[in-house]
């Protein structure tokens, strides 16, 4: 469910928490440019209507995010 390295691949909205591609400079769910390095865990979602984790994170579209964003 979690991952760590020391470099990441990728970079996370602080937004709505999408993972993205370490290039993209703006986030392709919500349009933000509000793009961290400093995030942890990454979770695939989906089916948002059906998992819990989901809900509790606030997530309502499928794809890639982080469980924790600063
Ligand atoms: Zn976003």
């Amino acid at each position: 469910m979690s991952f760590r390295v020391r470099r990441k691949p990728y970079k996370a909205c602080r937004k709505c928490r999408a993972i993205v591609d370490r290039s993209a400079e703006k986030c392709p769910y919500c349009g933000s440019t509000d793009l961290t390095d400093d995030w942890e865990g990454m979770i695939i979602v989906i089916d948002p209507e059906n998992s819990a984790v989901a809900k509790l994170l606030g997530i309502t579209k499928p794809g890639r995010y982080a469980i924790k964003v600063r």
